[in-house]
């Protein structure tokens, strides 16, 4: 006998998301994650995933994989602590940190993970954490789980981080004060004010936490947004993921030894999750490899970024002040906006709209991921759809 309590809470809130229009159906993909996709029999260009690299289908990545499949089998068959640490994890985790230019890293099973992992190792509730208010949704649970208070800070805005920085180090209220922030927005694609934020960092003593997961693999040559600025050492965790750009499932922290120490003895996701596949550690080390090796991939990126933008933007549209290849087109109106996504796809174009809650009311947006897989051809076909569906809908 199932609950009446639970399926009456279902039922509510089901209807009500499917009354106002904000209950979301999941597409299944027909082919692999690549620069087209198969949905429902059809053909699209696809700019909604986070595989910048286009290295989730890399042949030296599948290679690597099944090779490690033959040799380790299909699960590392233990939490890392009892028995589960392959070979494989240390050798990533070495990479990592090289790659990162840090003393030490430690891998989880996904970046979601590492945030719930890492901050709460961390901090307690005699701690205060001064938080973008534009941050992922994995930092701010990270965050809850600490049981730190949590001090918003208005996105990218330096004066009002000093004050509460301030105003927390001077109450006395608090043993610990870090500072933790996205290194790329997702949303708008702009880059947190890194050097003032490790300025006002060093001038308050505050730990400093940056989350890259879509820097890493796009900026400073790969190593992302901390490298961009020459900061490596002046940042105390550094946040990546493996299932963005390097293009497989996974993330890690890199950081000084003692950190990745403690984080290795205190950690839960760490201690009481079983650890990743041989075949996602092979792929992800390959990947890292490929990134260090060359900068091909990343400047593939940036100039298909680089055209997609310049072609919309000739069109009309409003593209926002994305610094990276992540393209905003900003509609608006939230039906106009989910409507406007609806169209590409009939036309040929995968792109998802993001609305509010996700970004701020009125600023309803069709949210483009370029990557390094697409070709000029499928760019030009891009722009081409966006041009018919924005004349039609009087966009632009
Ligand atoms: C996507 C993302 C994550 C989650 O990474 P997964 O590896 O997909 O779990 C964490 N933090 C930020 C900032 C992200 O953008």
């Amino acid at each position: 006998m199932s609950s009446n309590t639970l399926q009456q809470f279902l039922t509510t809130n089901l209807n009500d998301l499917k009354e106002k229009g904000l209950y979301n159906t999941i597409d299944s993909l027909e082919s692999a994650n690549g620069p087209i996709i198969k949905i429902d029999g059809r053909e699209l260009i696809n700019l909604s995933s986070n595989n910048y690299l286009g290295l989730a289908t890399d042949e030296r990545l599948k290679e690597a994989a099944t090779k490690a499949i033959t040799d380790f089998g299909v699960g590392a068959g233990a939490v890392r602590t009892i028995n589960g640490t392959l070979k494989l994890h240390d050798e990533l985790e070495e990479k990592l940190a090289e790659f990162k230019h840090t003393e030490a890293a430690i891998a989880y099973q996904s970046g979601f993970n590492c945030n719930m992992a890492a901050i709460s190792a961390v901090m307690d509730k005699n701690d205060a954490i001064l938080s973008d208010e534009l941050n992922h949704a994995s930092i701010i649970d990270g965050c809850r789980l600490s049981k730190a208070k949590i001090i918003r800070v208005k996105h990218s805005d330096m004066d009002d981080l000093r004050q509460k920085a301030k105003e927390a180090t001077e109450s006395g209220l608090y043993n610990k004060v870090m500072v933790i922030t996205d290194g790329v927005f997702s949303m708008d694609g702009d880059i947190a004010k890194l050097p003032e934020i490790v300025q006002i960092a060093e001038e308050f003593d505050l730990i400093t936490y940056v989350d890259d997961a879509h820097g890493s693999g796009v900026l400073g040559n790969g190593a992302g947004t901390v490298k961009h600025f020459g900061l490596s050492d002046k940042v105390d965790f550094q946040i990546g993921t493996l299932s963005k750009a390097i293009g497989v499932v996974g993330g890690y922290v890199a950081g000084k030894k003692d950190l990745i120490d403690w984080l290795k003895v205190r950690s839960r996701p760490f201690l009481f999750s079983t650890s990743l596949t041989p075949a996602d550690i092979a792929a992800s080390i390959k990947a890292v490899e490929v990134l260090s090796n060359s900068t091909e991939l990343q400047e593939k990126l940036w100039a298909n970024g680089d055209y997609l933008k310049k072609g919309l933007k000739e069109l009309g549209f409003d593209i926002g002040e994305s610094e990276t290849p992540i393209t905003p087109c900003i509609i608006g109106d939230e039906v106009k906006t989910q409507e406007f996504s609806k169209r590409l796809n009939e036309e040929g174009v995968y792109a998802k709209s993001i609305v509010f809650p996700t970004v701020p009311q009125g600023t309803g947006r069709v949210r483009n991921m370029p990557t390094a897989a697409h070709t000029k051809e499928m760019l030009d076909k891009t722009i081409a759809i966006y041009q018919k569906v924005g004349k039609e809908m009087n966009i632009i």
